[in-house]
């Protein structure tokens, strides 16, 4: 009876910390998606060709390097 006991609340925390890792991996996804979704894109300066990842959402940007201005392709 006490080994079943044992066996139960084993099986109990085996499943807790497996909803815990379900839940944490889905809040990642979820924290990923909203990421993703601020549109992060990859920019390469014109002039000294650098690359950066900017959330541009305006006709132009200034390169932080050399401070010339890029026009959105
Ligand atoms: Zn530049």
């Amino acid at each position: 009876m006490k080994l079943e006991l044992t066996f139960f609340i084993g099986v109990l925390l085996a499943f807790f910390v497996l909803i815990i890792l379900c839940i944490d991996f889905l809040r990642e996804r979820s924290i990923i998606n909203v990421v993703k979704k601020i549109r992060r894109e990859r920019k390469t300066c014109e002039v000294c060709a650098s690359v950066y990842f900017f959330s541009v959402t305006a006709k132009y940007w200034r390169c932080p390097l050399c401070g010339s201005m890029n026009k959105e392709k």
